[in-house]
């Protein structure tokens, strides 16, 4: 065991070859893909082998990617090593990436459309299903599963990966803990007590759905229980996100409960630095975030005339029909995670949430969240551009030693855990003495870019 860690803070030389734990480790990962894989055709249920094949699976994923993911970061020094990211495959959009991306995003259509097709894979999780809820696996419950084991084993090598910061370390814990806890057990053992669907840290207008006329007459007729859930909805939306965003930013939700935002920063992190940074991507993105968030009002106000009113009766239905299609289905999931290794992490976070679009407006108006810039330190290396995730021109501002107030910040903080000079700091302070910037960055951007200089 301490030949497994005592390299930790040795300096390792680019393309180091992979040691005998790594190589345990992804023979045990690569066996567990394997049978993982191979449940699509192996009939798992009718052959009764499900408690088997399910425990072996699992040990064999958990154990060879956290011995893989450990191993791999403790030998080097914490952070984010810039060997070979740009040029190597997986990290790069390359073939690997490709195919990565091809192949989660062909698991995202079957799963949304064709789910009938994956009745193999969804048997393998009927001894955890049953354990929890006391039936068989249906294609949500496989989905939670499949989506929190990502977050755990992931997160346990960002864990190992950003060991030197505390605001990481503190982080990423909480978004394991929240998709664990909250996010995949809290709905299941609700409905292993026959109370309805809760999942606390989702609500409107992320979970929309929440707030629909159905789903409000259904946690009605719940009772005390089903109160409380409505109560919690708007609790959370009127009270407690303006209060907290206020505070703290929106990197209170977006990168601490959030379980879109646990995905993209645990395994999602690889490929964070994929994330376009031209102007042409941020005049997309205050477009679509803001016009999904439109959609999602106006989809409720009417689903709400239609239901209480009679107006519409048709198109109410309809509208949330598309709605779920659109922006439930497609670009939350199979856009907004399936194409993380060529788009970059937080695709959804960046273009599409209404939840982000919410909380962007409060940060950026009415927020004691900056981070603050020590420009007479930077070294314009430009790490802390490269590796932010929403796509933000963090050098731009450090070099001129100003705040960086901006609506699509998620306060991940990972622009200043990969600064060398310690130029940055996530800061919460009084309101008036945040500086604004964005339009001088976007005038000085339109101009760079007439000059021939940015794309
Ligand atoms: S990472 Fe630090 S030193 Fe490098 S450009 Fe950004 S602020 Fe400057
Ligand atoms: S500016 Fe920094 S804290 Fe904000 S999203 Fe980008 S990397 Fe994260």
């Amino acid at each position: 065991m301490s030949d497994f860690i005592h390299e930790s803070h040795s300096i390792v030389p680019p393309d180091p070859k992979l040691d005998k734990y790594q190589r345990i480790g992804l023979v045990l990962l690569g066996i567990g893909l394997a049978t993982f894989f191979s449940s699509l055709f192996a009939g798992y249920k009718e052959s009764g082998n499900n408690t088997i094949a399910f425990s072996t699976t699992m040990i064999l994923v958990f154990s060879g990617g956290i011995i893989y993911g450990l191993r791999t970061h403790l030998k080097r020094q914490p952070g984010i090593a810039n060997n070979g990211i740009m040029t190597t495959s997986v990290t790069s959009a390359g073939a690997f990436g490709w195919l990565i991306g091809i192949t989660m995003t062909t698991l995202y259509v079957l799963y949304y459309w064709w789910h009938e097709k994956l009745a193999g894979m969804t048997s393998l999780f009927d001894p955890l299903s049953n354990a929890i809820r006391g039936k068989d696996a249906d294609q949500w419950f496989m989905y939670g599963a499949l989506y929190t084991i990502g977050v755990i084993i992931m997160g346990i090598k960002a864990l190992a990966k950003y060991r030197h910061s505390r605001y990481q370390m503190i982080r990423t814990s909480s978004i394991i803990g929240s998709q664990l806890f909250l996010a995949f057990l809290t709905p299941y053992i609700m409905e292993r007590l026959n109370q309805p669907y809760f999942a606390p840290n989702y609500f409107w207008p992320l979970d929309y759905k929440s707030m629909m006329p159905d789903k409000v007459s259904h946690l009605q007729e719940a009772g005390n229980v089903g109160n409380f859930i409505i109560g919690w909805v708007v609790v959370m939306f009127l009270v407690v996100t303006p209060l907290l965003t206020y505070y703290f930013g929106k990197r209170w939700y977006c990168s601490w409960v959030c379980g879109c935002g646990g995905l993209a920063n645990t395994a999602g992190d690889s490929w964070r630095q994929l994330s376009n940074k031209n102007l042409v991507a941020w005049k997309y993105e205050r477009v679509t975030i803001y016009s999904i968030l439109v959609f999602a009002v106006v989809m409720t106000v009417i689903v709400w005339l239609s239901a209480s009113q009679g107006l519409f009766p048709s198109f109410g239905p309809k509208v949330q029909e598309v709605y779920g299609f659109l922006i439930g289905s497609v670009a939350a999931g199979v856009i907004g995670t399936g194409f993380y290794p060529i788009l970059g992490t937080r695709i959804w976070c960046r273009f599409g949430c209404p939840m982000a679009a919410v909380l962007g407006i409060i940060q950026k108006f009415k927020s004691r969240f900056r981070i603050t810039t020590n420009g007479g330190q930077c070294i314009s290396c430009g790490n802390c551009s490269t590796y932010c995730e929403m796509g933000i021109d963090v050098k731009w501002y450090a070099q001129r030693g100003q705040d960086i107030v901006r609506a699509s910040c998620v306060g991940c903080g990972m622009c200043s855990a990969v600064c060398p000079r310690g130029v940055l700091q996530l800061e919460n302070g009084p309101t008036e003495q945040r500086a604004e910037y964005q339009v001088d960055l976007l005038s000085s951007m339109k101009a760079r870019k007439m000059e021939g200089k940015v794309k």
